[in-house]
């Protein structure tokens, strides 16, 4: 277990004073250290990062010794990290990455949440959630364009294209979830956020994600109705176990027109159970952790039964990303799959071109050169409306969180062209340091999780796990900075595989091949991931763009190309 020997409070270097012997190695060293951040990590002291217990490295040993590593290495030497651990350098050579990742894989017939935690216990493992264990995190602001563009979605099938006059009901507050209030309120909607940890409604509230926070649900509800009925944007916060409170919510037959949850549903240990005290919750967890799963997974039948219901009543219900149903469903709750997960319901079109949320970093600390990549890239996609709007939309909203950044949806080709604009400006000496540039493991290309990313693919291969580890090989190959390959994130143990990768812009000739042969590589596997499972658009976008699928020709009985 990683446990708080050695804390301390860890913030990335600013500024364009190398630390480490390259940018490589020093964009390596200040994401690990933003991960950690106060401002950015939900639980630092642990080095958790967000999402439950996502880390960032296995203890603070460790973290030292990776510290350590990358001030030495050298440009063509590259560190290998097991599950949060440095465990070698070899000699590689310049385009190589510099860092090798792979966290919590565990051989699948062991892959259970029980024998991770064995392996967590004996201080051989560390789950790294997705971008914390790859260390590329940046906060709540790290989804929060992909929360607003799925309630975007919403809006556009169901409410006319904006969430004014409509109220959604949610729970968790954390790292990912506390996105969701800011990016409904941006929708225009109002939303009541059941969370039980008063320090999560207090930190939302200070980072500006959350407005306002009600003293009860009878006050709650008042609050929220009329915010609704004078279509008033607006996100209130209650101090609440959704378990207890959203069967509440539906026995009063209250008119919610969207319901969702983010609560850590992911491993039952972390779901809150209502009715036990903070104390008894910790000694229930540590010392008969079974009775705590089976407890944690009958209160999830019970909210997801009250989804359920919702869902009957013609409420807009769907997972967001977290197996809340599948934890429902050993719970006891059997119809806990009425209802989608969001990427089948409203993203899977979109992953069909490739369109994800990559992010851009300024490693110098200065929230002008994120100014001045913003103008770049409005002036770039003058002609994308969902581009410019996002980008004006963040500049005004998004509050800086540590290192600053950016994200943006963009698709196979898109990302290559922002990834030069982004190169350009630092060649120029537009920006102060270089920039990393990466993405959520939520992309079309770089994840297997049959419970959301790949639920219901068209041919069936829902649990096939080939193709995030090709979409590593393949950024690896292409010039990445740092690759990881992860299991367990989102959904939990045994449910998902998944990569990351950031690529270094430092303006060289070097990085604008990496940059472009990275950015086109990476989204193109997941054009072919979707072309393969046979989706229309998928094919028809991979021959528009030149994509060499060879199995589709000779399906297509255009013989061997
Ligand atoms: P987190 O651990 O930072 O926050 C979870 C929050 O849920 C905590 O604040 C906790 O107090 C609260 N909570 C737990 N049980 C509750 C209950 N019964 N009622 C009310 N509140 C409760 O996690 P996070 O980073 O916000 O991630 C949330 C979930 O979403 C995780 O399961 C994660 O794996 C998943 N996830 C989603 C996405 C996405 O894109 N939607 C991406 C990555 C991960």
């Amino acid at each position: 277990m990683a446990g708080t020997a050695g804390a301390r409070t860890v913030r990335a270097p600013h500024g364009g004073d190398l630390t480490c012997r390259g940018w490589a190695q020093e964009a390596a060293l200040r994401m690990l250290m933003n991960n950690l951040d106060p401002d950015v990590a939900e639980r630092p002291e642990d080095l958790v990062v967000y999402g439950g217990n996502g880390r960032a490295a296995r203890s603070w040993r460790d973290f030292d010794a990776i510290v350590a590593t990358l001030r030495r290495l050298a440009d063509d030497e590259t560190m290998l990290v097991q599950s949060g651990r440095a465990v070698a350098v070899f000699r590689t050579h310049e385009w190589a990455p510099r860092v090798l990742i792979s966290n919590a894989m565990i051989v699948p017939e062991w892959a259970t949440l029980e024998e991770f935690r064995r392996l967590e216990d004996a201080g051989l493992t560390m789950f790294g959630q997705m971008t914390a264990g790859s260390w590329a995190y940046i906060g709540s602001q790290g989804i929060l364009q992909s929360t607003f563009e799925t309630f975007a979605a919403v809006a556009d099938r169901r409410f006319g294209g904006t969430l004014a006059g409509t109220l959604t009901v949610t729970a968790g507050l954390g790292g990912m979830g506390g996105a969701q209030p800011l990016a409904i309120t941006m929708n225009g909607g109002v939303v009541l956020c059941l969370e039980v940890d008063q320090a999560k409604i207090d930190r939302r509230m200070r980072l500006g994600y959350l407005d306002a926070q009600a003293d009860d649900l009878d006050h709650a509800l008042a609050v929220a109705l009329a915010a609704k009925d004078q279509r008033r944007a607006l996100s209130i916060g209650l101090r609440a176990n959704a378990a207890e409170v959203l069967p509440e919510i539906v026995s009063r037959d209250v008119p919610v027109d969207i319901a969702t949850d983010q609560t850590s549903a992911h491993d039952p240990l972390l779901y809150a159970v209502p009715g036990l005290s903070e104390r008894e919750t910790a000694d229930l967890r540590a010392n008969d952790p079974r009775t705590y799963v089976l407890r944690a997974r009958a209160s999830m039948a019970d909210h997801v039964r009250a989804l359920s219901a919702l869902h009957d009543r013609g409420t807009e219900v769907f997972e967001y990303g977290n197996g809340i149903r599948v934890e429902a469903d050993l719970g006891g709750f059997k119809r806990a799959f009425d209802f989608p997960g969001f990427i089948a319901a409203y993203i899977r079109p979109l992953f069909c071109e490739a369109k994800g949320h990559c992010r851009w970093i300024a490693l110098s600390g200065d929230p002008a050169d994120i100014a001045v990549i913003d103008a770049a890239m409005l002036e770039e996609f003058a002609d994308n409306q969902s581009v410019t709007r996002w980008l004006r939309l963040a500049a005004r909203h998004v509050r800086v969180q540590g290192l600053p950044a950016r994200t943006c949806m963009l698709g196979y080709g898109e990302r290559a062209r922002a990834g030069k604009v982004i190169n350009d400006l630092v060649r120029d000496g537009k920006v102060r340091a270089p920039v990393a540039i990466g993405r959520e493991h939520l992309d079309s290309g770089s994840v297997a999780s049959p419970y959301r990313e790949t639920e219901g693919m068209l041919d069936g291969s829902d649990a096939i796990a080939d193709w995030p580890v090709l979409n590593a090989l393949l950024n690896a190959s292409s010039g990445a900075t740092w690759v990881g390959v992860q299991h367990g994130g989102g959904t939990g143990i045994g449910r998902s595989v998944h990569t990351g990768m950031v690529v270094i812009a430092d303006g060289t000739p070097l990085a604008a091949l990496r940059v472009d042969r990275v950015m086109t590589n990476d989204p193109g596997s997941g054009v072919v991931r979707h072309a393969d499972a046979g989706y229309p658009r998928a094919v028809e976008f991979a021959a528009e763009q030149g994509i060499w699928t060879p199995s589709l020709s000779v399906e297509a009985g255009k013989g061997t190309p």
